[in-house]
């Protein structure tokens, strides 16, 4: 989604108030984690002139769809944050501002970038999750099995025998 500025760039003392749904048709942004939907995402903000520099600073929140890391459950995530960010003209490589373009800043990828750096590296359906066991598959957050008893450290065999 696209949001002309051009008016604020005009008129330093205005702000440009935005309270826009976006959508993600393809969800491919938040990589490996199995997500199976994502609903529309709410961003409000405004875009404003300090210090003669152009500014914008927008608040957002959307469900995620997905599947535990670890035990596979479905389970749906509240994803909010906060973005505030310097606007510029100059596109170089690894800028820390947004870049306008056409008179225009990209909400959906300013929003996306923050969702990617702040997304957790595991998504879980609880951080205690003990996930499924490796090695027969149960849920080890309803049952506990006994692959672990069985899995007997090569160092210990000696031991082992030994109290026999
Ligand atoms: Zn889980
Ligand atoms: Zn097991």
């Amino acid at each position: 989604m696209q949001i002309s500025i051009s008016e604020v760039k005009r008129q330093p003392q205005q702000t440009l108030a935005f309270d826009e749904r976006i959508s993600f048709p393809e969800w491919d942004f938040l990589g490996a984690h199995a997500v199976s939907g994502v609903e529309p995402f709410s961003v409000k903000g405004k875009v404003y002139s300090l210090d003669r520099k152009l500014w914008i600073h927008f608040s957002y929140e959307g469900m995620v769809h997905f599947v535990c890391d670890r035990c596979l459950k479905s389970n749906d995530r509240l994803l909010k944050g906060e973005v505030k960010s310097e606007l510029s003209d100059v596109d170089e490589f690894d800028v820390e501002w947004l870049v306008i373009r056409d008179g225009h800043i990209d909400l959906t990828e300013a929003l996306t970038d923050d969702i990617v750096v702040h997304l957790p590296i595991q998504l879980v359906c609880e951080e205690t999750c003990k996930g499924l066991c490796p090695h027969c598959g149960l849920n080890l957050n309803h049952e506990q099995c006994n692959c672990n008893q069985e899995q007997i450290d090569p160092r210990l065999e000696g031991l082992k025998n030994f109290f026999k």
